[in-house]
Formats: structure tokens, C-alpha cells, sequence
């Protein structure tokens, strides 16, 4: 498991404290090594040579907590207190944190943090609060950057209200994501965001900022997939059908915010263009799209909606109790944890239990056909056997498909077993 880069530990370090940046590293090694270069200093905190294109938020878990914690941090932990994944993985089933902290833990290779539909990118520039500074120089010594700032979806402080503000690189290259080396404040070439691109204070966004502040405390499980799911089929009821339902959330963030949604979604650079809210309800949503659940649950709030009491308990509930999928619990829920595990859109599914072709669905769930096949090519066999049983299926839907592309596949490659052509072939 340990890279063969990995050497003794770097010795002492200053402790970060839970929801610093791992980047803060760089800066504090260089301040106790004195002369050394940054890019011997980032090396020694992420054991690879600084490269400005790439970004700094969670490479290298393993060799980190290895040689930087000595070990006092497991790499899981470092991702979670340091990274911006600690942010995501509220919005991700346990299934999908699993295999990330395993990917990020086992290779040493930098992962992406998109692939499993956990994070979207940070913010262009590195950003601070200026009162977090202030209490950081008053109880530390030193201000360092905070993972929340750096949320491209946040341009205010959750915990104080202040505007951010955008550090700007020390060499001037636009184009790519450049991060200065300075802690927060160091940098003579800071750059509050103007009041022309700031979001204007509002009881709205005021309710979105505490429950940033919730989700970071760890007290927001409306966001985990199978409660999110419950949540929004309870609003999408609650008035009767998706277009009622976004036209009367949509009508309450106006009056909250002072600012249509369209506007909204453009200065907090949501994904999913004017319709973020219907995106939402009709489920096409991914872990990634957590500030646009945290928007429509302020809005749902202020009209008196939350979730069940019932679903308020410190238990997770299995998908399998939720009345959408009480079904044979090999077939529809495995479905349900295929998807939710992947970071998938939570629609899909329902959309594959539908049937239709991939290029159908694709559509119907906003994903890209070519990956949607990919990620169905990734279906366990056993998974689609079970699927097969529970209802009639046209030829050319995507599970009919699937399965014959499998047994051609099986069939023509020599190196296939007999066992598996034949249990293929009799499908
Ligand atoms: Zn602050």
C-alpha cells in the first residue's frame, strides 16, 4: 500500500485544525524550513512536483497522513478535515465514500474528485473571510485557509456573513487554476469581490449560509441520497405534480432572496441553468449538487415543509424501507445502490426501472448516453439477472441490449469460459 516514495516522516508540523486546507502545508513548511523553494515545499507535503494545472485538495491521502501526520491522521480523515470531499461526501451514500477514500487511499496516483459525481470544482481563487483572519492571528498566530471558503457554490463566510475574498495569483497566468503561495492575508494582491458580483444579502441566503453551517457541523442528513429522495417526492406531492411544485419553491426564493432563481443560480454558480429547482425535483441531481438541494430546502423550510419527523432520527435508513422500492430486495433496491453508489443522478433509478433505450433514458435523466452506457457495461450480471425476473422487458430496451451485447461478447471472446456462454446464452 505505501508508495515507495514514501520516506520518514517530515517531522513536526503545525496541527491544522479540522476544515483547514491541506494547502496550508506548503506554506507552514516553508515557514519552518526558511529558504527552501515552494515546489520542494509542496513536494514535501504532496510527495509529487507542484504542477499549477492541477489542483491541491485531496492527492496523495495515504502519503499525506504517512509522512505529514506521521500517521497521527488516517488517510480517510485527512480527506474528510482537509479536503473539499469532507464537504461533498455529505450529499454521497456511505457506498461511494467507501470506494473514494479506497481509490484516493490506494493509489498514488491524484484523482479526480468528478468521477463519482462527489465534488464540484473549487472556486477559481483561493478565498478567505477577513473576520475568520482576525480570530485565527488572535488565537493562532496564523490565519489559514478554510476548505468552506473555497466552495465555488459560496461567495459569503457561513459562519460570519462577510463577502469572500478572492486571493489573485502572484504570476498572472488567467487561464488555468493558480494557487498563490501565501496564507491568507500574506498576499498584496487580494481582490474583495465587488459589490456589482457579490449576492446581496437576504433573508434567503441567510437561511442558505446556516445550512452550510449545519452541514459542516455534521447536522444536516436531509442531503444523504435516500432521505433527499424521500424528501423531494414528499414535496412534489405535497403539490400535486413537479412544474406546481418548482413554480411555487421558485415564487418563495424570490420573495426570500429578492432575486428570481434564474439570477440566483447564475452568482452562485449552480449547475442546471434557470431550471436548477425543477432539476432538482425531478431528481436529476448529484452529490455534487449540493448547494442546489441546500437552496430548495431553505425555500421548502420557509413555506413550513421538512422532512417526516420520523426521518429526523440519527438512524440512515435503508432505501429498501422507503415506499418507492419496496420491491424483491435483490433487484429494484441493488438498482437504487448501483446508482446512489456511483453518484449517479438519483432519477436514473426509476428511468432504468422504466425501461427504454439508453439513449431514452439518457435523455430523460440529463446524462451523457456514452457515459450512461459506460456505467451500465459496469452492472454486475447477477444484477441484471435478478432484473430481468421482476417485469417484462421490450427487446430494445437498454437491459435486453445489455444482455445481448454480453452474450455475443462472451460467446466471441476465446478466452471465455464455457459455464459463463452457456448461463449468457440462456438468458
Ligand atoms: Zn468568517
Amino acid at each position: 500500500m505505501q508508495s515507495r516514495r514514501v520516506p520518514s516522516s517530515i517531522g513536526y508540523l503545525p496541527i491544522l485544525r479540522k476544515g483547514d486546507l491541506l494547502f496550508n502545508l506548503v506554506m507552514l513548511r516553508r515557514a519552518l524550513t526558511g529558504a527552501r523553494a515552494w515546489s520542494q515545499c509542496a513536494i514535501d507535503v504532496f510527495g509529487l512536483p507542484w504542477n499549477r494545472s492541477r489542483h491541491l485538495f485531496g492527492c496523495n491521502a495515504h502519503w499525506v497522513a504517512t509522512r505529514v501526520f506521521a500517521n497521527g491522521l488516517s488517510a480517510r480523515d485527512v480527506l474528510v478535515f482537509h479536503t473539499l470531499f469532507g464537504i461533498y461526501r455529505h450529499a454521497a451514500s456511505n457506498a461511494t465514500i467507501s470506494r473514494y477514500v479506497a481509490k484516493q487511499v490506494g493509489s498514488s496516483r491524484r484523482t479526480a474528485f468528478n468521477g463519482d459525481g462527489l465534488c464540484h470544482p473549487a472556486a477559481r481563487y483561493l478565498r478567505s473571510c477577513r473576520q475568520c483572519i482576525e480570530g485565527d492571528y488572535a488565537s493562532r498566530g496564523f490565519p489559514t485557509w478554510r476548505v468552506i471558503h473555497q466552495i465555488a457554490t459560496l461567495d459569503r463566510c457561513p459562519e460570519h456573513g462577510d463577502a469572500l475574498v478572492n486571493e489573485w495569483p502572484p504570476a498572472g497566468d488567467m487561464r488555468n487554476r493558480t494557487w498563490p503561495f501565501f496564507l491568507p492575508g500574506e498576499s498584496t494582491c487580494c481582490h474583495p469581490l465587488t459589490p456589482a458580483d457579490a449576492m446581496p444579502t437576504s433573508d434567503g441566503y441567510a437561511a442558505y449560509l446556516k445550512l452550510w453551517s449545519r452541514l459542516v457541523r455534521d447536522d444536516l442528513a436531509v442531503v444523504q441520497p435516500a432521505r433527499w429522495f424521500a424528501f423531494v417526492q414528499r414535496l412534489v406531492s405535497r403539490f400535486g405534480d413537479r412544474g406546481e411544485a418548482a413554480s411555487v419553491l421558485e415564487e418563495a426564493i424570490l420573495h426570500n432572496w429578492g432575486l428570481p432563481a434564474l439570477a440566483i443560480g447564475r452568482l452562485l454558480h449552480l449547475a442546471g441553468g434557470p431550471s436548477f429547482v425543477l432539476q432538482e425535483l425531478m431528481l436529476r441531481t448529484r452529490p455534487r449538487n449540493l448547494a442546489r438541494r441546500l437552496v430548495v430546502y431553505a425555500a421548502a423550510q420557509s413555506l413550513g415543509i421538512d422532512e417526516e419527523p420520523a426521518a429526523q432520527l440519527p438512524l440512515t435508513l435503508p432505501p429498501r424501507t422507503d415506499p418507492a422500492f419496496k420491491y424483491e430486495p435483490h433487484g429494484w433496491a441493488a438498482l437504487w445502490s448501483v446508482v446512489t453508489d456511483h453518484g449517479m443522478p438519483l432519477v436514473l433509478a426509476s428511468a432504468l426501472r422504466d425501461g427504454g433505450t439508453v439513449r431514452n433514458i439518457a435523455h430523460r435523466t440529463g446524462t451523457d448516453p456514452g457515459r450512461l452506457g459506460a456505467f451500465i457495461a459496469r452492472f454486475p450480471n447477477e444484477l441484471l439477472f435478478a432484473l430481468r425476473q421482476l417485469q417484462p422487458w421490450s427487446e430494445d430496451s437498454w437491459l435486453s441490449r445489455e444482455l445481448e451485447r454480453r452474450r455475443r461478447q462472451a460467446s466471441s471472446s476465446p478466452e471465455s469460459r464455457p459455464e459463463e456462454c452457456e448461463s449468457l446464452g440462456d438468458i
